[in-house]
């Protein structure tokens, strides 16, 4: 067997992912309010707004981590499976569940690139600030398209590119001198944050990962961009 460069380049953004997360679960959910001063709730309020779960759906929540997305979801009595390829960031979520009495979500170690759930198993599928950290994107959202059902929907909630004047300018200062910083603080970690924000350079920009999303199998693809491109909720559709 041979590796080509990509699959080294593969391999290595898996394992630091894993350590990322591994490093920074118990610290997660403080950080998110420092790095986002809060809005990151508002942010979810809104993805869990318009994927609208109903009592009885079947919905998995791809990277859900410690469930902030599944915790939104289940309020509607929808069946919400977290799957998440990090069992230190579901124990954090399970941790929770049972601190708030919440017993009827499902926890499952799973990488999104590769799912046990037969063929056309949900009705929505959701990934909150995920997609980003997986190394084949391409490859997770077939796999979406192949566990939801027909007539299912995708939703995907990531940082993407402000268009705001100005904005940009702001942000990047923001970014790459401040987060780390507050990872150094609070989860003792400047390096992964500065991994976290260089991810979000890379991440496609919305039009391009709007594709991605079709040739995937989507139909009806759509983006709604918030703070002016900042975080973008893409959206669509098993016909
Ligand atoms: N959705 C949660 C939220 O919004 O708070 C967690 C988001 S967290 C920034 C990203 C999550 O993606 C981590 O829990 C990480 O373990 C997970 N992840 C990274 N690569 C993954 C993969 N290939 N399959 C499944 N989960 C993955």
């Amino acid at each position: 067997v041979s590796f080509g460069y990509q699959d080294i380049d593969a391999r290595e953004k898996e394992g630091r992912v894993g350590a990322i997360f591994s490093g920074v679960a118990s610290r997660y959910d403080l950080m998110n309010d420092a790095m986002s001063g809060g809005l990151h709730r508002l942010w979810k309020d809104q993805f869990v707004a318009r994927v609208k779960p109903q009592a009885g759906e079947d919905i998995l929540d791809m990277a859900g981590g410690t469930g902030d997305i599944a915790f939104r979801m289940v309020k509607s009595d929808a069946h919400v499976t977290v799957a998440d390829i990090n069992q230190e960031m579901l124990d954090v979520g399970l941790d929770r569940a049972v601190k708030r009495g919440e017993d009827r979500l499902v926890w499952s170690q799973q990488n999104a690139e590769d799912l046990v759930f037969p063929d056309r198993s949900f009705d929505a599928y959701t990934i909150a600030f995920g997609i980003r950290n997986v190394t084949h994107i391409d490859v997770a959202l077939k796999e979406a398209h192949r566990v939801l059902r027909y007539g299912g929907r995708f939703f995907c909630l990531e940082f993407s590119t402000s268009e705001w004047p100005g904005f940009s300018e702001i942000y990047d200062e923001y970014s790459h001198k401040v987060v780390p910083k507050i990872g150094k603080y609070i989860a003792n970690d400047e390096d992964s944050y500065r991994y976290l924000i260089e991810s979000i350079r890379r991440f496609p920009t919305m039009p391009v990962f709007a594709d991605m999303i079709r040739d995937a199998g989507f139909a009806n693809v759509k983006v709604e961009p918030i703070m002016g491109g900042l975080v973008a909720i893409h959206s669509g559709w098993k016909v």
